[in-house]
């Protein structure tokens, strides 16, 4: 379900090879998250400073915001290699050691999703990140012994859509750990007008602005959307993208004002009439939309609570009356008990 999804976030797919060619190279390039970039430069400036390597680097947000991006932006200012992996790659022991004897001195390795790293695994990292060593059994039985190799110094930069769910000896080995935050409109727009610009797609100012407001705070979406609003104003307006082409191009694919789709507002409305506005637990909304508990968590929930058109609560999630605002319902009543109602009794 997600693949037809065109405001997914997580989906890499087939627009792997235009996403490399829209992936920005350096920080310049590299829109938002201005405070990340603040602090990053000046560390990144002082281990050039010192000739070290940068100390290991935790990034942490929902997908599509810009981890991969920024990994290897940082590995190439600090003119290093960078080597791409991810949690769930990395199936043994061994295979992470292999790729751990194979860096070079101040390389960047970059793992995504280490939250899906088995704890087997995690056992070799820990004494990699923290004294660059590796212990290695030799023999087996009681005649085996540990030896222990010295790695080249290196940089682990690791993503994760879920902070919480890393064990704490691995989360404390991080010295430095960043949160992405989703986009403002504005800065959209801005990715937008350089991604129409690397794809020769004529796109005024307002036409990038009218696609980053649906767009979710996620460049990925701003990216992918670009291209659908790019055919639609190829074949009805003679290749322009302006407001109107994208206001047009938007609605007909169903991505509505505030980007929300089809799916999201269907899992809003079946909350509102089903569940009367909730709690409604994690298992039933995976249920409602056919997605996985933990694609809700991370592709939807995070712009729906920035909306503010959900809340988290203990027994489930609650839909609030800018929710039903939004999907033209009437709000619901005020609890029996609250002090309206009695004013209303008197
Ligand atoms: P993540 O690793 O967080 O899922 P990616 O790094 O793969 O996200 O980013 C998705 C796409 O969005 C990239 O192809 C890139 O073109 C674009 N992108 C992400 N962040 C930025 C940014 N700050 N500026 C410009 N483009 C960006």
């Amino acid at each position: 379900m997600d693949e037809q999804r065109l405001i997914s976030t997580g989906f890499r797919g087939d627009e792997d090879e235009t996403e490399i060619s829209l992936r920005p190279h350096s920080l310049a390039e590299y829109f938002g998250q201005q405070k990340i970039k603040d602090r990053l430069s000046i560390y990144m400036q002082a281990a050039i400073a010192r000739r070290e390597p940068l100390d290991h680097i935790l990034l942490y947000g929902p997908p599509g915001l810009g981890k991969t991006t920024l990994a290897g932006i940082i590995a190439a200012e600090m003119g290093h290699s960078i080597r791409v992996t991810s949690g769930p790659a990395i199936e043994r022991p061994g295979d992470l050691a292999s790729i751990l004897t194979n860096l070079n001195a101040g390389d960047v390795l970059f793992i995504d999703e280490i939250h899906r790293l088995s704890h087997a695994v995690e056992e070799v990292l820990y004494p990699a990140m923290e004294d660059f060593a590796l212990d290695i059994m030799i023999g087996k039985g009681p005649s085996a012994r540990s030896m222990r190799l010295d790695l080249p110094k290196f940089t682990l930069i690791a993503a994760t859509t879920r902070a919480g769910m890393l064990t704490s000896p691995l989360r404390d080995r991080f010295g430095i750990s960043f949160r992405l935050e989703l986009y403002t409109p504005e800065e959209l727009a801005v990715i937008i007008e350089r991604s129409a610009k690397i794809m020769r797609i004529d796109c005024d100012h307002d036409g990038a602005l009218e696609i980053a407001s649906r767009s979710r705070g996620t460049p990925r979406v701003a990216n992918r959307l670009i291209k659908r609003v790019r055919d639609y104003a190829q074949v009805r307006a003679g290749g322009r993208v302006t407001d109107e082409t994208a206001r047009e191009a938007l609605n007909m694919l169903e991505v509505d004002e505030l980007g929300l789709d089809r799916t999201d507002r269907d899992m809003l409305e079946t909350m509102i009439r089903k569940f009367g506005g909730g709690p409604v637990g994690l298992d039933t909304l995976a249920a409602i939309t056919g997605e996985d508990a933990a694609t809700i968590e991370d592709v939807y929930e995070p712009y729906l609570l920035q909306l503010g058109f959900i809340m988290r609560t203990p027994r489930g999630r609650v839909a609030t009356p800018p929710a039903y605002e939004h999907l033209g319902l009437a709000a619901p009543l005020p609890p029996v008990d609250a002090p309206q109602q009695t004013k209303l009794d008197i």
